[in-house]
């Protein structure tokens, strides 16, 4: 290398140097800065050592001094650099439009308690949340529980819903209940009926929908306010039954989605046949979705309704109702469908496969919903990230789990201890081994100071026995040369159904790679605890855990090495796992 090229690198390696310094409060580490330098240098892999001995003089340099010191450094000599690194972090969320319109940003999440959470409501909940943050403004969570008839919702979802909000970590500012709020929709009808804007139809559904494909009003339209008074007291009063008075809302006859003209705001339901799991069979009249979330969301100061694009005909409905009472409607933000491959995702199937029992439970492994997600050890973290990354566009987004796993390992990576779990396990026995081995394999592979798992081999005359994983049955052919990670290397003699038998044939990694053997985990025969691995498809892998698994704690994140990563589940004399990915 000339004097100038190395002048070049030193000063490329000072920037990136540098650069990672002002992002790490002033400390940069060398293995990122050399990844970095390899990106941009790849010729600089044929002598790594030396450059990394570069990296690692400029690294130690360059921490001596202060943050301050380091910015002004980089300001001075490679300001557009700094620019670059400001873009990298904002990126996340687009910003939503006319915000400066409102007093403050205010967002709702709104479920129906009739199921618990599913990974499809994901981007409602984290886009609201994250938006009412990113603006300092109020996140509120609302249950949308006014259909005790086809939607009823049962006690359990409020608090498993709050249970899984909290676990996302996206604490609300308030909380709204519907079924407390009936007055406020009773006000209001009879504020829209008064003022003319609505009607209460007692006509049989079928003449109704004639009439509106027809663009024609149905004889109730025209009554006066106080005949619809009158009519309306009788849906109150239970003289009109289910099916025979509707409050309807007055929209134009002749828009060009009949979903939209003349829309239900307010029907019947037989309280004795269809008591509310909250309070019973005090109301006989409910609203439906578009009035009372119309209403709420009026009252509520709801500046930004960030939804999926399949309320885009609610929006319209909603619209007429906000004319009607003289309000200015939010602004409104529909995002695409996001397709989940591969899960029930819908809540009637949820439901349904746990009445018949085709799921055992809200966190069968199989379900996509947040609390199965949380028992195979998917963090709250990876979802966060998944959904920041979709944004709010509009386009339909097929969700993918590899992005989900892709984010999740890198959560998890640096903070699971690796163990050894050999998957139905067969008997490996080994001759002529010449002394006993007393191993330490480190906890985590870069962080030493984790401390280590120990394993003992004392072979009696030159014997010893193992558990390896039948998964490794295909590597094992007479004469092939293995290597027992961290122990030693073995040659093949023979392969039987419930045993291998081999001999000892060196000790070094080094030799094991001259050799190309694989590396294979192991556990002694005699040592380990029972494991089950609960599977995505919960199915169970049955096998043994090394030693140190008997003191892992419940809910920790580990790596079954060769095998992939796990949440620990319960721990007595069998330890069960929950499998998150490889
Ligand atoms: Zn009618």
């Amino acid at each position: 290398m000339t004097l100038d090229e190395n002048t070049e690198l030193r000063e490329l390696i000072r920037r990136i140097a540098l650069l990672n310094a002002i992002s790490y409060e002033g400390k940069a580490e060398v293995q990122p800065v050399l990844g970095k330098v390899l990106a941009e240098r790849p010729h600089q892999k044929e002598n790594v050592k030396q450059t990394a001995s570069v990296v690692a003089e400029v690294v130690e340099e360059v921490n001596k001094l202060s943050l301050e010191q380091q910015r002004k450094i980089v300001q001075a000599r490679w300001p557009e650099a700094l620019v670059e690194e400001k873009v990298e972090e904002e990126r996340g969320l687009p910003p939503l439009p006319n915000v400066d319109k409102y007093e403050e940003v205010v967002t709702r999440f709104a479920p129906n308690p009739d199921c618990v959470l599913h990974l499809g409501s994901a981007r409602a909940i984290i886009l609201c949340y994250k938006y009412a943050d990113m603006y300092d403004g109020l996140f509120y969570l609302r249950f949308e529980d006014t259909d005790p008839r086809l939607k009823r919702s049962a006690l359990q979802f409020y608090d498993l819903i709050r249970e899984d909000l909290r676990w996302l970590d996206c604490e609300w500012d308030g909380e709204f209940i519907q079924s407390d709020r009936l007055p406020i929709y009773y006000e209001h009808a009879e504020r829209i009926l008064t003022d003319g804007n609505a009607y209460v139809c007692t006509c049989r559904p079928d003449e109704f929908r004639d009439k509106v494909l027809a663009k024609e009003p149905c004889a109730c339209r025209d009554l006066t306010p106080d005949e619809n008074l009158v009519r309306w007291e009788r849906m109150l009063d239970g003289t009109y039954k289910e099916g025979e008075g509707v409050v309807r809302v007055k929209t134009d006859l002749n828009h060009p989605n009949p979903a939209v003209r003349d829309w239900p705001a307010l029907r019947i339901i037989d309280p004795q046949q269809h008591p509310h799991p909250r309070v019973g069979n005090k109301y006989r009249v409910w609203p439906l979705y578009n009035f009372a979330c119309g209403i709420d969301d009026h009252f509520m100061g709801v500046s930004h309704i960030i939804r999926g694009k399949e309320h885009l005909t609610n929006q319209r409905r909603q619209e007429y109702l906000y004319k009607h009472f003289g309000w200015k409607y939010p602004e409104a933000i529909h995002y695409g469908r996001l397709k989940i491959k591969g899960a029930a995702l819908s809540k009637s199937k949820i439901v349904e496969g746990i009445r018949i029992g085709t799921f055992r439970d809200w966190d069968d492994p199989r379900l996509a919903t947040f609390a199965a997600l949380r028992r195979r050890g998917i963090t709250p973290e990876a979802i966060r990230r998944l959904i920041v990354d979709i944004g709010p566009k509009t386009a339909d987004v097929v969700l993918s789990w590899k992005n989900l796993y892709a984010h999740n390992r890198k959560i998890i990576d640096p903070i699971a201890n690796r163990h050894f779990f050999v998957h139905d396990p067969i008997r490996l026995n080994a001759e002529r081994i010449p002394q006993a081995f007393s191993v330490r394999i480190p906890l985590h592979p870069d962080q030493p100071e984790r401390g280590f798992r120990h394993f003992k081999i004392e072979p009696k005359e030159g014997k010893a026995s193992l558990w390896v994983s039948s998964d490794d049955l295909k590597i094992f052919e007479k004469g092939a040369k293995i290597r027992l990670m961290e122990l030693f290397n073995f040659k093949v003699q023979s392969v039987g159904e419930a045993l291998i038998e081999a001999v000892f044939h060196s000790r070094s990694y080094e030799e094991a790679r001259r050799f190309g053997a694989p590396l294979i985990h192991w556990i002694p025969v005699d040592t380990g605890i029972p494991c089950e691995v609960v599977m995505p498809d919960a199915s169970v892998m049955k096998g043994v855990a090394e030693d140190a698994c008997k003191k892992l704690r419940l809910d920790e994140a580990i790596q079954f090495e060769r095998f992939g990563f796990v949440r620990v589940d319960s721990l007595d004399e069998k330890l069960t796992v929950y499998f998150a990915h490889r």
